[in-house]
């Protein structure tokens, strides 16, 4: 096997599959481009790709795919293989421990797209417990949506066709309900007022704000959420208690938005548990005229998975050490910890570019440095030696600042901390700084 130095990327094959019945979010452009990204977040240069269009992955083993199995044979000429996700590769938990043997065996690492985090599960031969048991549940998972695919497409075939009625639930956003035309039922259709504050939403989006400055601005604007503005409609009072806490009404977060446009009913798609429900010949049941045409809405998922890198959980509370310690040297805002799945570490990234604001120089830095630097530091400042909490830090007024890293100047990997962009500061007094 020909061995590859230190600091050349590794190389990656790229694979793309599609059924004869899947999604209309997986196209082979789609997965392409996807695969590209993911290569590049985990460091691959990718060298080939193996395209197997019109195979299933629950009748045909990885290794016996058309495309990808002569691949799968000559492991020697790459170090990785990306996926756009675990069902591009797997519908079932047997093909996919098979799939993680080989690739001990063979030293190849296995790269799968999750939707909805932050980077790609990354299952490498030396991979833990916990990141092979990640893998097998999302292979159980497509495993069992495919049994109900092909469930509902056998038993339910005619209920699914019967394409633009409404039988319940939360109406979709941007629709409201409506007498179905042939004079028995409902239907949906795009509801003015909800619909333009989408596109409104979406125009923000598109143009380069962050979900988190959408929300504030709706929540300034006193615009209802879809709970609230469903309950409206339905007759019944707005607000609840969510988390013990009784509201009036409910806010705009980003979680919620980011729920409103990741969902295909903005197309006019029937959705269930958040994908379009698809007709017998894989095409995707209708609710109602479409809010958003389809090309603005593949836009606005790519621009969200792109940004989807630290937003998910800037609202949530923390337990991150330096949550109010670490500062940003750009604007002098906090800085928040952002995770880096699957590893161990994390960053601590300016918190300005989340909350909608500018900042001129936005840091950044691994979480186990800075958090490294900053115990030692307060040790050294403080005289003590052993576990250090936030509570410590915060009572005593530490202060960490950063500054922004130079741009791929050192082609060095670094091992620590550059330590030149770090300032440690206490305030004199740590009794009277609470
Ligand atoms: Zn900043």
């Amino acid at each position: 096997m020909p061995k590859r130095s230190h600091t050349e990327p590794g190389r990656a094959l790229g694979v793309v599959r599609l059924s004869n019945v899947t999604k209309v979010t997986t196209s082979p452009g789609r997965q392409r481009a996807t695969v590209q990204y993911l290569a590049e977040q985990a460091g691959f240069t990718l060298i080939g790709e193996a395209v197997d269009l019109g195979v299933s992955a629950r009748a045909t083993s990885p290794f016996d795919r058309p495309a990808l199995g002569p691949w799968l044979r000559r492991p020697g000429s790459y170090e990785a293989v990306v996926w756009s996700h675990v069902d591009r590769a797997v519908r079932s938990v047997g093909h996919m421990s098979d799939l993680i043997a080989w690739g001990c065996a063979q030293a190849v690492t296995l790269v799968f797209g999750v939707p909805g985090e932050s980077g790609p599960l990354i299952v490498s031969p030396e991979a833990g417990g916990a990141t092979v048991r990640l893998a097998m549940d999302l292979a159980y998972a497509a495993e069992q949506e495919s049994r109900a695919i092909s469930s509902r497409l056998t038993d339910a075939h005619e209920a699914l066709r019967a394409a633009g009625r409404y039988g319940g639930g939360l109406v979709p956003f941007g629709y409201r309900k409506a007498p179905h035309p042939s004079g028995t039922g409902w239907c949906l259709t795009p509801d003015d007022e909800s619909a333009s504050l989408v596109h409104a939403i979406v125009n923000r989006v598109l143009s380069g704000h962050s979900l988190t400055a959408v929300a504030r601005w709706l929540n300034e604007e006193d615009a209802l959420v879809p709970r609230d503005r469903h309950a409206l409609l339905q007759g019944r009072g707005t607000g609840g208690t969510r988390h013990g806490l009784t509201f009036d009404r409910f806010r705009w977060t980003s979680g919620t938005l980011s729920k409103v446009l990741r969902s295909p009913s903005l197309m006019g798609h029937r959705v269930h548990q958040g994908r379009t429900v698809l007709d017998g010949d894989g095409r995707p049941v209708l609710i109602g005229a479409p809010v958003l045409d389809e090309g603005t809405f593949r836009t606005l998922q790519d621009l969200l998975t792109i940004r989807s890198n630290g937003t998910r959980r800037t609202r949530r509370p923390t337990s991150a050490l330096l949550t109010r310690v670490a500062h940003c040297a750009g604007c002098g805002g906090r800085m928040y910890y952002r995770a880096r799945k699957p590893y161990p570490y994390g960053d601590y990234v300016c918190a300005a570019p989340a909350k909608g604001l500018r900042c001129p120089a936005a840091a950044a830095m691994r979480s186990d440095w800075l958090e490294g630097y900053t115990v030692e530091s307060y040790r050294a400042a403080t005289g003590t030696r052993g576990p250090v909490s936030r509570a410590d830090l915060l009572a005593a007024g530490a202060r960490v600042t950063v500054s922004k890293g130079r741009c791929g100047g050192d082609t060095t990997r670094p091992t620590g901390p550059d330590t030149s962009r770090l300032a440690f500061t206490m305030d004199e007094a740590p009794s009277s700084a609470v």
